[in-house]
């Protein structure tokens, strides 16, 4: 047994939807550029989809308060089916994927787009535009027993306006193409957690909004966001 000169931060993790127990996360990785429609709405056309990783500790539970992250004035929501990982593997082909698949949630990407738009810019990766503390609300997950999860309505509400809609079957990658390359990348492993991107609709958020978001058949997602974050000292 280890002796650690202090206690470690506790483990991240994830509510399951009719159970105590919990999902420890093990890494979040997140696919970039999988919807055309939002390919459009950020200016390019559609390619091939981008990884990118939030840290583990980001994720946020349902109806918790996010607060207004520092160093932007872009702030932004993005809906998103989470795949979690239940099972190791590497090099995991497309037709054996879902045998991978833990369960699925709906999760925000939230997103620093000035921060973005400065690092797409220069040619600078996206760590702080999207790798911040907070950044990954996910609600519970609903295990994959009760069906995986192909197509469905995607959908984002704040202030109760609908802003993002859209049915997952339309993602560029779907869930066994987005493990197979991944894990061609890595090798997966239970506790994962893989954002698989989002539809248009995007846009800026402010302190107090009320955000609701869904995937059909998952539990909706809400989250709140709080007072800006100010520097101390
Ligand atoms: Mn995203």
């Amino acid at each position: 047994m280890s002796r650690f000169v202090f206690p470690p931060t506790e483990a991240p993790s994830v509510a399951i939807a009719g159970s105590t127990e919990r999902f420890p996360v093990h890494r979040i990785y997140c696919v970039g550029l999988n919807y055309s429609d939002h390919i459009r709405e950020m200016g390019s056309e559609p390619g091939s989809p981008v990884f990118f990783m939030k840290p583990a500790d980001a994720v946020v539970a349902n109806g918790v308060a996010v607060p207004y992250p520092p160093a932007t004035s872009n702030f932004h929501y993005e809906i998103e089916l989470v795949v979690a990982i239940g099972r190791a593997g590497r090099d995991i082909p497309p037709a054996r994927a879902l045998e991978h698949v833990f369960g699925y949630a709906a999760g925000n990407d939230l997103t620093r787009r000035d921060l973005q738009a400065a690092a797409k810019a220069r040619g600078q990766p996206w760590d702080i535009a999207k790798g911040f503390d907070y950044s990954a609300p996910v609600a519970a997950l609903r295990p994959a027993g009760a069906g995986h999860v192909v197509s469905g309505r995607i959908w984002m509400k704040v202030n109760a306006e609908l802003r993002q809609e859209s049915d997952v079957s339309r993602m560029l990658w779907d869930v066994p193409h987005i493990i197979a390359a991944l894990s061609g990348l890595y090798e997966l492993l239970p506790g994962d957690l893989i954002f698989s991107g989002t539809p248009a609709g995007v846009g800026a958020l402010q302190p107090g909004d009320v955000l609701e978001g869904g995937i059909d058949g998952l539990e909706v997602l809400r989250t709140t966001i709080g007072p800006r974050v100010v520097a101390a000292g």
